[in-house]
């Protein structure tokens, strides 16, 4: 499937021709042209890359889950340390990700 750019607003739009309006800032369609293959190739290649950034992200939120429970449980020191290691990798790695996705938005990298 074709993709198309506001050249107001750079939302990119999937069809076989642009909408009559851009969804996002409502300019014309002739506002509207097409990606290259090589500008459609890295759209896709970076909605990849954010469509793993954001698993891992959800998995990391369940590591921080199980790891609080772990600290509660709180069976022995050796544990618990294991656990907050856990705890302290996953929410560091968490900010790191949303640091780098909110650069890719900036940067217009959002498919
Ligand atoms: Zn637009």
């Amino acid at each position: 499937m074709p993709l198309w750019k506001c050249s107001v607003c750079n939302y990119i739009y999937e069809g076989t021709e642009p909408p009559a309006n851009c969804p996002k800032c409502g300019a014309p369609r002739e506002r509207f042209t097409r990606l290259s293959e090589e500008e459609e190739r890295l759209v896709l290649r970076s909605r990849y890359t954010n469509a793993l950034h954001m698993e891992i992200y959800t998995a990391l939120q369940r590591l921080v889950e199980l790891a609080e429970k772990g600290i509660q449980d709180n069976l022995d020191p050796p544990c618990v340390k294991i656990f907050s290691e856990v705890k302290e990798f996953s929410l560091t790695t968490m900010q790191k990700i949303k640091a780098e996705l909110e650069t890719h938005m900036k940067k217009g990298k959002w498919g």
